[in-house]
C-alpha cells in the first residue's frame, strides 16, 4: 500500500546507472582522497559547460560561495546590501559574516521573487548600497530583465543565488549567468547533489582565482607558509565532486521529473478554487520545478493542512519565512508591503521528491482535495 510510505519534499537521488559510484571509485583507486584534484576541475568544466558559463570555482557550499563573491565585489564592514527577504537564511547570513548591512527586498506576486519596483524604491533610499542578492526560488527564475538593468543603471553588481535553480533558464539562458557571480548548492535536497558542496559560476576570471585562492587558505606563493590575507577552507572535497559528476549526467532528467511532478499537481488542483500554483510556467522562463508550491487562500489552513497531511507521512513545509520577519534580522530595514508576508501566509511546499511515483502524486492531490 502507498500509504505507510513516506512522502518526502526532495531527497538524494543517484543515477540508476551507477555513474555517481564509478566516479568516486575513479576517486579512489586514484587516492585522491583529498579537497581539490582532478574530479574537481572536471566538475567546474563540466558545470561551466552546462549552464555556458566562463568560470568556476567549486566550494564546500552554497553559503561559502555567497559569502566568497561578496568578498570579491569589496564588501566590508558597514556596506550596505539588498537581500531578497523571501529565502532560506543562507542567502543573507554572509552579509553578516563581513558585517555589512542587509535592506531586506520585498517579492512580487508575478515571479515570488525580488520586486523591481521595491529594489527600485531601495536605490533610490540608499544610493551607496554596494551589491544586490537575488534568489530563484523553488526554480522560478526572478524577472532578471528589469533586476539586471536597474543594477547596470545604478551601477551595482548583482550575485544570482541560483541555490535551488540549476537548470532553470531565463529566456533561454541559464540562471546564475546574468549577475556578475552566479551560485550554486549541491546540498542534498538541492535537485542534484555532492551530499553537499557549491559552486561560483561568473566570466570574470580575476574574482574566480581571487576566491579559489581564498578558500584555499589564502596561501602566497612562497615556499614557506605565508598569508597576507584572512584565508578560509572552503573546497569541495575531490569525493564529493565525482558523485556531482556522476549526477551532472542525470541533471536534465531530474528537470524533466520535476517539471511532470508540476504538471501533475496543477491538473490535480485544476478544479479546487482555494488552491493556486507558483508561477513556474506563467512568464518568458523555464524552471526547473524543484520544489512545487502553493498557496491557498485561507491562511489559517496552512498548519492544519501541513498537520493532516503528515498523518498520511506526507512530507510538506511553509514557504521560507522573509528575514525581515526573523528574530534575527527584525532591526533591518525592509523595503516592501507585505507580498512576502502574504506568500509566507499561505504558501506550502509540496512533495517533489524526483524518485516519486505518478501514484504517489496522484495519493498526495487526493489527501489535499479531501481536506478542502
Ligand atoms: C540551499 C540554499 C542555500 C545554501 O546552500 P548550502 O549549499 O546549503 O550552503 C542558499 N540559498 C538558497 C536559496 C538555498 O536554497
Amino acid at each position: 500500500m502507498v500509504k505507510n510510505k513516506k512522502i518526502p519534499l526532495s531527497t538524494p537521488h543517484m543515477s540508476t546507472e551507477g555513474y555517481e559510484k564509478q566516479f568516486v571509485e575513479e576517486a579512489f583507486n586514484s587516492n585522491w582522497i583529498a579537497p581539490l584534484g582532478p574530479m574537481v576541475d572536471a566538475f567546474e568544466q563540466e558545470i561551466i559547460q552546462y549552464t555556458s558559463s566562463k568560470f568556476a570555482v567549486a566550494l564546500s557550499s552554497g553559503t561559502a560561495a555567497i559569502h566568497l563573491s561578496l568578498k570579491a565585489i569589496g564588501i566590508k564592514e558597514g556596506d550596505i546590501v539588498f537581500c531578497q527577504s523571501l529565502t532560506f537564511s543562507a542567502t543573507a547570513n554572509p552579509i553578516m559574516y563581513e558585517k555589512a548591512i542587509p535592506v531586506f527586498i520585498d517579492s512580487d506576486e508575478e515571479t515570488w521573487n525580488m520586486s523591481p519596483k521595491y529594489l527600485e524604491e531601495a536605490f533610490k533610499k540608499y544610493p551607496k548600497v554596494k551589491a544586490v542578492i537575488v534568489v530563484h526560488l523553488y526554480g522560478i527564475p526572478a524577472n532578471l530583465d528589469k533586476i539586471s538593468l536597474l543594477c547596470k543603471q545604478y551601477n551595482v553588481p548583482l550575485i544570482e543565488d541560483a541555490a535551488e535553480s540549476l537548470g532553470s533558464k531565463y529566456k533561454g539562458k541559464h540562471t546564475g549567468t546574468f549577475g556578475k557571480f552566479g551560485i550554486l548548492s549541491f546540498n542534498g535536497n538541492k535537485i542534484i547533489t555532492t551530499s553537499g558542496g557549491g559552486m561560483v559560476i561568473s566570466e570574470d576570471k580575476e574574482a574566480i582565482e581571487k576566491m579559489r585562492f581564498w578558500a584555499t587558505q589564502a596561501r602566497d606563493k612562497a615556499r614557506h607558509y605565508q598569508h597576507s590575507e584572512i584565508g578560509y577552507n572552503y573546497r569541495m572535497s575531490n569525493v564529493s565532486a565525482a558523485i556531482g559528476r556522476g549526477q551532472l549526467k542525470v541533471l536534465d532528467q531530474r528537470v524533466k521529473r520535476r517539471r511532470e511532478i508540476f504538471s501533475l499537481y496543477k491538473k490535480g488542483f485544476s478544479n479546487n478554487p482555494s488552491i493556486k500554483l507558483m508561477p513556474a510556467f506563467s512568464y518568458d522562463s523555464f524552471s526547473n520545478c524543484w520544489l512545487t508550491s502553493i498557496t491557498i487562500n485561507d491562511p489559517i489552513k496552512v498548519v492544519p493542512l501541513i498537520e493532516y497531511l503528515e498523518l498520511f507521512n506526507i512530507e510538506t513545509r511553509p514557504l521560507w519565512k522573509p528575514m525581515h520577519l526573523q528574530p534575527f534580522y527584525e532591526n533591518y530595514d525592509f523595503v516592501g508591503n507585505k507580498t512576502s508576508d502574504n506568500l509566507f501566509n499561505h504558501g506550502l511546499c509540496l512533495p517533489s521528491d524526483s524518485k516519486l511515483l505518478n501514484e504517489d502524486i496522484e495519493y498526495v492531490i487526493k489527501k489535499v482535495n479531501l481536506f478542502f
